[in-house]
Parts: C-alpha cells; structure tokens; sequence
C-alpha cells in the first residue's frame, strides 16, 4: 500500500506576475529559451496585441493570438493545440485575461448576475467554478511546460490606527482568483525595474533575492526537474508518460504501460471494475 516516496520529472508550471511595464513577456520568453534550448519549440499564447512579437528577434518562436472575448473554452483549445503542434514550452501571455478581461470570468459572472431574478453574485459562482477548474486543469495536466504570465496590481490591507481606517500597500497582487499562485511550481513577481521574486517555489532553487530573469532561469528549472525520477511501469520498468502512469494508477492501483502490463497485474489483483485508458 505504501510507496517509497520520489520526487518525478514533471511538466513545468511557471508564473511571471507583474505590473505593465515589468518585463514579463521578454522574461517568460527567456526562461522558455533557457528551458528547451530551441525557439521552434516555444509557443505563445498572445492575448496583449501582439507584444511578443516585438520580440521576434530573439528567435523564430510560433504566436497564436487570441481575441476577445476572452472564455476559457479558447485558452483550452489553444493549449491542446501547442501540445498537438509538438511545442516544447508555451507561454501564455497573459492569463489575466481569461479572468478580468473581455468575455473573461468576472464578467461572464456579472451576465448571470444580471439576468438572475435573485441578483446573488454567491450563487453565480456556482457556474463559474466549473470553467475556472477546467481552465487551470488544463494548464496543470497538460503535457508540455508552460510559463503563464499575470498582471499585477496594487494590493492594500485595511489599517486600523486607533479607530482610524485606512489602506496600506502590502505589494503586488496577481490579477486572477485569489489563491492561484499555490497552482504553480514557481510563481514569480516581476517588479518594476525587473527583478523577480518567487512568492512560492518548489524547487527551492530561488531565495527570497530579487533577480533579473534571463535564458540560465529557464536552465536551472529544466535541470531541477530532469533530476526527478523517471515515471516508469510497476510491470515491466519501462519509462512511461506521466498522463499515462496517473491515469493507470487511479484505474488499476498500479501504473502499467501497456494492455500487456496491465493483464501481469491485473491477474495478480483482479479488478471488478475499470476504466480502459488503451
Ligand atoms: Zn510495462
């Protein structure tokens, strides 16, 4: 029942989270370099009118651009897209978008708001949650690494000095739903003079220190992640893709790479029932 615990080679998820004017594109595009080694390899979804092509010639990477308005459905289908193309590394520039822009999920969630009789903004959550969930899963679960970019803003707290309220500015907050950055394997914030700082990390491969994100960022993740295990067949030892090694783990208790792997263990422990992911 218990395994030896190991930390496996993974898809990287990185965050850049920064005001306008940070930095973040040209950031996201370095460490996507630093990362594969190879600009045919990296993709970007552009929602910013085209900023990152005023970076085209740091190399041939590929663009989609994304109009408004701005539903999770179109982020989705272009994630499968890269992930089907052969891309390497996609950035998605910017995630803030499908949350607070055109079309995106505050005001899908507003419409509803509106056409209810009730008007209660709690109830509305109910089909919003779903997209959101769908959105992020498939920036998790995808197979390819992916650099997500956010815009910041200005975050306060409310002071209390005597009776007398007011607002402090505590630092930047990254304009999506609250909690986001615990998606991450790194989230980093992008300040104004283009220093990052990671607010979570993972990896552990960054200090609290700002630093300027170049191409070696993108390197150090790569290496850090390919210093995991391999995900490999409780049967036959043979390496397998992560998706796979998950999906056969939930259905049959142990991950098997093929349908022959599947009948070893199987017949070792019958199932009664069972999904048939080959
Ligand atoms: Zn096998």
């Amino acid at each position: 029942m218990f395994r030896k615990a190991e930390r496996k080679k993974i898809k990287l998820k990185i965050a850049y989270s920064a005001p306008s004017g940070a930095g973040k594109t040209y950031s996201a595009l370095l460490t996507a370099f630093g990362i594969c080694g190879d600009w045919s390899k990296v993709a970007v979804i552009d929602t910013e009118n085209g900023s990152a092509e005023l970076y085209s010639h740091l190399g041939e990477f590929s663009v989609c651009p994304i109009e408004p308005p701005f539903t999770a459905e179109k982020y989705i289908e272009a994630i499968k897209g890269a992930v089907a193309a052969g891309f390497e590394v996609l950035i998605i520039d910017s995630l803030s978008h499908a949350w607070s822009g055109d079309g995106g999920m505050l005001q899908q969630h507003d419409d509803i708001v509106r056409k209810s009789k009730s008007g209660n903004g709690y109830v509305a959550w109910r089909d919003i949650d779903p997209i959101y969930t769908s959105l992020v899963d498939c920036i998790l679960q995808s197979n390819i690494d992916i650099i997500a970019t956010l815009r910041a803003k200005d975050a306060y707290i409310e002071t209390n000095d005597g009776g007398r309220k007011g607002y402090k500015k505590v630092g930047l907050a990254p304009i999506f739903r609250d909690g986001v950055e615990y998606e991450f394997t790194v989230f980093f914030e992008l300040t104004q003079d283009h220093y990052a700082s990671p607010t979570k990390d993972r990896t552990e491969l960054f200090g609290d220190g700002g630093f300027i994100p170049t191409i070696e960022t993108g390197q150090a993740l790569n290496e850090w992640r390919n210093s995991g295990a391999d995900w490999k067949c409780s049967i036959c030892g043979q390496t397998m893709t992560s998706a796979l090694y998950r999906k056969t783990l939930k259905a049959y208790g142990a991950a098997v790479c093929s349908a022959e792997c599947k009948g070893e263990h199987l017949k070792k422990q019958p199932l009664e029932t069972g999904d048939e992911p080959f």
